[in-house]
Parts: structure tokens; C-alpha cells; sequence
């Protein structure tokens, strides 16, 4: 009966330290996104106004664009 008590307790440690590594492991994938997202320059279009990042917008003589058809358009008017 002692050693069935020694054993619950045991495995109840061992339930307890593996779902506070389970929380750890699920809180850091969580941070990682926010980080990379929050690093990430977002640039406005000039013509539409939509936010794109600054290495995938398209610069142009007036400013930037989302897309070769409205850098186009905003350099044609
Ligand atoms: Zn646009």
C-alpha cells in the first residue's frame, strides 16, 4: 500500500512537470510569431493604401506600391 502511494505521488510529479513543460514549450511558439511580425516594416501603398512589407513593395518614382499595376497607375496620372 506505501509503495502504491510512493508510485501516485511520483507519477503526479511527473504529470505536473511535464504539462509545465508542455505550457513553456506552447508560451515561446507563441511569443515567436508576435516578434517576427512586430520586426517586420509594414510599408503603405500610395494607392490603395494596403500594407505590405518593405522588402515585397514596389518603389517607384512617386513613393511606394503595393503592385506594379498601381505604381503604374499613380505615375501615369
Ligand atoms: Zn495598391
Amino acid at each position: 500500500m506505501k509503495y502504491l502511494l510512493v508510485l501516485v505521488v511520483v507519477m503526479v510529479a511527473i504529470w505536473i512537470w511535464r504539462s509545465n513543460r508542455a505550457e513553456e514549450r506552447s508560451e515561446s511558439r507563441r511569443d515567436r510569431p508576435r516578434r517576427e511580425a512586430a520586426a517586420v516594416d509594414m510599408v503603405g501603398c500610395d494607392v490603395c493604401g494596403l500594407h505590405c512589407p518593405r522588402q515585397d513593395v514596389i518603389v517607384g518614382r512617386r513613393g511606394m506600391y503595393c503592385c506594379d499595376q498601381h505604381r503604374n497607375q499613380a505615375e501615369q496620372a
